[in-house]
């Protein structure tokens, strides 16, 4: 009888850690199969950190999307993506790199007459975790130099090179007046070979409202674009900035992010607050 007691205990736990184990790859899955299973990717309470100043996501309530492109602006696909987001009518915010900003001046320039959000992707593409605090400071800044030096104006959104950040980064960036930006929908949209089917199947299966669509100034990005959009757009959806992002969130998360930027949620977002240092070095504001 106890042998019996035993064996059936041990059955009993067993089946009890295999269910644990199932919850476990359950929450740890992709983001494609926890949407099959009725998972939303989207958590309306996390939308903003108000500690680490970050957009993670936009407000799941509304059918918008902002789509961000990294890593440029580069010659061979900005063009495209400019004319096919002008034939769309959608807007969109460029995460650009400084050094490609100074490289590509009129690319720069384009982009921001046709009304696109210029946001910082660092000076040289760094990674910034562990740097010293003074490369750290100088990899964010610079970029915001290069962007003052056209436009008399900051830079206020930030995305880390690979999404990579501590918490020095974070606060560092906070201190500079920048809200970090992360994402909700990433399309492996960079390298090398890069399918443009591939990128759009990624893009459109993974996206939702409120969504942050992580994609890539390049070639594949170029192609894939225009059916990317003209889906979302038969779905629904709105393309706004991550600043209009931003205006339309949740009140207490709308006036959290806003207060990173020194405003209060009556007032319209506007220039950077006056606070903030100048930091257009001496010697630098020739030659663009
Ligand atoms: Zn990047």
């Amino acid at each position: 009888m106890s042998h019996f007691s035993s064996r059936k205990t041990l059955k009993i736990l067993l089946g009890g850690f295999c269910l644990l184990a199932a919850f476990g790859v359950l929450l740890v899955a992709k983001p494609g199969v926890r949407r099959r299973l009725g998972i939303s990717p989207i958590q309306p309470t996390n939308l903003f950190d108000l500690k680490g100043a970050m957009l993670k996501a936009g407000n799941p309530a509304l059918k918008e999307v902002a789509l961000t492109f990294d890593d440029g602006p580069h010659r061979e696909s900005r063009e495209q993506i400019l004319n096919t987001l002008k034939q769309f009518h959608a807007k969109a915010t460029f995460f650009e790199v400084g050094m490609r900003m100074e490289q590509n001046p009129d690319l720069l320039r384009r982009t921001i007459a046709e009304g696109h959000e210029i946001a910082n992707h660092t000076m040289f593409h760094i990674t910034l975790p562990g740097l010293k605090p003074d490369t750290l400071h100088k990899g964010i800044n610079e970029a915001d130099i290069v962007y003052y030096r056209f436009t008399g104006k900051h830079l206020r959104l930030l995305r880390p090179p690979g999404m990579r950040f501590d918490s020095a980064t974070l606060e560092e960036a906070k201190r500079l007046g920048y809200i970090t930006v992360s994402y909700t929908a990433a399309s492996a949209d960079y390298g090398d070979h890069v399918d443009p089917n591939n990128v759009i199947e990624r893009t459109l299966s993974r996206t939702a409202p409120g969504g942050i669509l992580l994609l890539h100034d390049y070639p594949a990005t170029a192609k894939a674009l225009p059916e990317i959009l003209e889906t979302l757009t038969k779905q629904g959806y709105q393309f706004v900035t991550v600043e209009e992002m931003l205006q339309h969130l949740p009140p207490k998360e709308r006036a959290e992010a806003l207060s990173c930027w020194n405003l209060s949620s009556e007032a319209p977002a506007g220039d950077r607050p006056a606070f903030l240092p100048l930091a257009v070095s001496e010697g630098k504001a020739k030659g663009l």
